[in-house]
């Protein structure tokens, strides 16, 4: 018998089991919608609720010995289907019972606009959903204005892409209220007939954008021609047709199996992150439930005047409306004159909204409200992978005794403040100038030089996927925010490993998306920067090329993040002269790392320079981390010198660990075990709270 077919049946058996309680779990979620649709006083999200949820469910998932990131991954998708099926009772239509809706969509069945148009009905209660695709967009919006289709779902933007005209156009100048939103995160696949291969193939077809955003992909098959669709899903249904096995096309994994293709590669995209948004638009206006976030978007034309458009954003500001978008469009009866579409948060009919909209009125010289509709703003975060598990990852270690004795209740100390310094003249970007707040650096949604002291972990350097798997898996149960791992090394000896360069950079990134960790990673050369850029969420320039001017003004001219660290015998005024290169270049996203510095002292690698935390923030607005495992070179000194560095004012750690630091090819000595990990969090909790900050 065959030894797999066993343990199958009862997978099979299991899922069953999964779907099945699934559906008794939604079942109670439904009644909790059904009581809150009742009760306009009970609020629809319940966060304390469901931070207890999450706590509970790691908790019970650490028990089991699985992974509380994974199982935390799978929670947060339930709760999200939950939200969103509640939905139901908070529409008109639920009161009206289930109707049968036509939208319109362009493209054919199992387009992204047609697996979007799925994606929001799915949770409206509505009695049939008849999807109808149209050749172009000025087609759906002829035939929602003729009544052929009661919606139209149109793409607005693509995180790639960005804002698509036509559309915008088409709001601008057609009769149309925007009545929801939807996004779709876009995965493309290589779909060819079943049995063939990518090897063989001669041309791969696709809609002209996503032939664009896989080009790193087809440079990789030779001799392969790219061909034009006039839709992704268009060019999966020729493929199909036509019957031959040197042709495959670019589109959805939905798509593949409308049309009984194969998926031969997946996720082939040049950026990770590939999100649509669209917009639900219809005839008339609809309520919904006031308590569910909203957005609005409007649009409106102003003379050819002296800071009209400022004017115009201060009435946001001072009624303390968050703009979402701000998108500007050629007035094609007036030329150089433009229509300006706004998207801000909250509806047009709560009373502050509405008087933001009638000061608006006195400066502009037409104003259009497109709508109010809810929006789906937390998920298009979610998918861009910016919004983390909520969950509260705490190491499952024993407290240490150090934890015990400092959570004496003695008055909170905190770091002390330091005062603005007269520096440099010619450092003129970096300086902190009196009363100028704290830059915070934005690393793909993680928030360096804020309250929260930021951990980045992770090992020296990436040595195969395995081993760059369990550090990533390491890092998130450790706790931290971004991930660390060289894939280019500077090694002091030629012998040494050296890196695996764009293939170690290459795992790194795929252990930090399975992670949710953005990842930071060195680069060498100024001709890499462009490559490294586009893979890392942060760059890091090391300590041997912190004066390495050619490759500070490279990283200058990148939209990456830079962590700069401390050359090991730069003073801290170079330091911030290499920071100054760095933001001179246009680049105003610098970390500063004071990573130890090389003395006479010969008990440690180099010697941390501590004092330097609270001078450099006195000197300069930029935020400042410590990596101590450079600076002591010992795994046993990380933790003291990790809870000093916290103490004196440090924004966060730089750590390395290792899933096996007995087997590491770089800095075995100094890397950090889980145990470790687990000790240093603990350890550095209290230190982190007494300084005033989270961790
Ligand atoms: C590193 O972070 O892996 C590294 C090489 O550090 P440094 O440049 O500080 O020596
Ligand atoms: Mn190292």
């Amino acid at each position: 018998m065959d030894p797999l077919s066993k343990p199958r049946d009862q997978i099979d058996h299991l899922d069953r089991e999964l779907v099945r309680i699934l559906a008794e779990r939604l079942d109670a979620v439904r009644a909790i919608g059904q009581a809150k649709s009742r009760d306009p006083s009970v609020p629809l999200r319940d966060e304390e609720r469901e931070r207890a949820l999450f706590a509970a469910w790691a908790r019970t998932a650490e028990e089991q010995g699985l992974s509380s990131y994974y199982a935390g991954r799978v929670l947060r998708e339930i709760l999200n289907w939950s939200r969103r099926d509640q939905e139901r009772f908070l529409e008109p239509a639920a009161q009206n019972g289930p109707r049968a809706v036509r939208v319109g969509y362009q493209g054919v069945p199992m387009s992204y606009s047609d697996l979007a148009a799925q994606k929001l009905f799915a949770t409206r209660d509505v009695g049939r959903l008849e999807r109808i695709g149209y050749r172009g967009f000025a087609a759906v919006v002829d035939a929602l204005e003729a009544g052929e289709v009661d919606y139209a779902l149109l793409p607005i933007e693509n995180t790639i892409a960005g804002s698509i005209d036509e559309v915008y156009d088409l709001l601008g100048s057609r009769r149309m209220t925007i009545v929801g939103e939807e996004v779709w995160s876009v995965e493309h696949c290589l779909l060819g007939l079943p049995g063939s291969r990518a090897e063989d193939l001669r041309v791969v077809r696709s809609h002209p954008v996503a032939l664009l955003q896989c080009t790193r992909f087809l440079e990789g098959l030779v001799g392969v021609r790219s061909e034009s669709f006039h839709d992704t899903a268009g060019a999966a249904e020729a493929v199909a047709r036509d019957g031959d096995r040197h042709v495959a096309a670019i589109a959805s994994e939905e798509a593949g199996r409308e049309y009984g293709l194969e998926v031969l590669r997946r996720d082939i995209s040049n950026q990770p992150v590939n999100i649509t948004r669209f917009l639900l638009l219809a005839r008339n206006k609809e309520s919904f439930d006031a308590r569910r976030p909203a957005k609005t978007s409007l649009y409106f034309s102003l003379n050819h005047r002296h800071g009209a458009l400022l004017e115009c954003l201060m009435v946001f500001e001072a009624h303390a409306l968050n703009l979402t978008k701000l998108e500007s469009r050629p007035r094609p009866e007036a030329a150089w004159e433009y229509m300006f579409y706004v998207d801000f948060e909250g509806h047009a009919d709560e009373p502050n909204a509405a008087a933001a909209l009638e000061a608006l009125r006195a400066h502009t010289n037409h104003l259009q409200v497109l709508g109010s509709y809810p929006r789906r703003a937390e998920e298009g975060l979610e998918l861009a992978g910016r919004a983390r598990v909520p969950v509260d990852v705490q190491p499952v270690a024993a407290p240490s005794a150090l934890d015990a004795r400092t959570r004496s209740p003695d008055a909170p100390l905190k770091v002390p403040a330091c005062p603005a310094v007269k520096t440099n003249p010619a450092l003129k970007l970096v300086t902190r100038r009196e009363g100028q707040p704290r830059t915070i650096v934005d690393v793909s949604g993680v928030a360096v030089g804020g309250e929260r002291f930021v951990l980045v972990l992770g090992p020296c350097a990436v040595e195969n996927r395995a081993q760059v798997n369990a550090a990533a898996e390491m890092c998130k149960n450790g706790g931290a925010s971004l991930m660390r791992g060289g894939a280019f090394k500077p090694r002091t000896s030629p012998y040494a490993f050296q890196g695996l360069g764009f293939e170690g950079l290459e795992y790194l990134r795929e252990a930090g998306r399975a992670f949710e960790l953005p990842i930071v990673t060195e680069v060498l050369h100024p001709e890499d920067v462009e490559r490294v850029a586009e893979r890392a969420d942060m760059l890091q320039i090391g300590a041997r090329n912190m004066q390495n001017f050619a490759l500070l003004k490279e990283v200058g001219r990148t939209r990456r993040p830079v962590l700069l660290k401390r050359g090991m015998s730069a003073t801290i005024e170079e330091l911030l002269l290499a920071a100054e290169y760095v933001l001179a270049g246009g680049n105003q996203r610098v970390i500063l790392c004071e990573r130890g510095i090389r003395t006479f002292e010969t008990a440690t690698r180099n010697t941390l320079d501590v004092s330097a935390i609270p001078v450099l923030k006195g000197m300069t607005h930029l935020p400042v981390i410590v990596d101590p495992s450079h600076a002591a070179g010992r795994r046993d000194l990380v933790v003291p010198l990790s809870l000093a560095a916290a103490a004196a004012g440090a924004d966060g750690l730089i750590v390395e660990c290792h899933p096996n630091p007995a087997e590491a090819l770089c800095d075995k000595d100094q890397a950090l075990t889980s145990a470790d990990v687990a000790d240093l969090v603990a350890r550095l909790r209290p230190v982190v709270a007494a300084v005033g900050r989270t961790l």
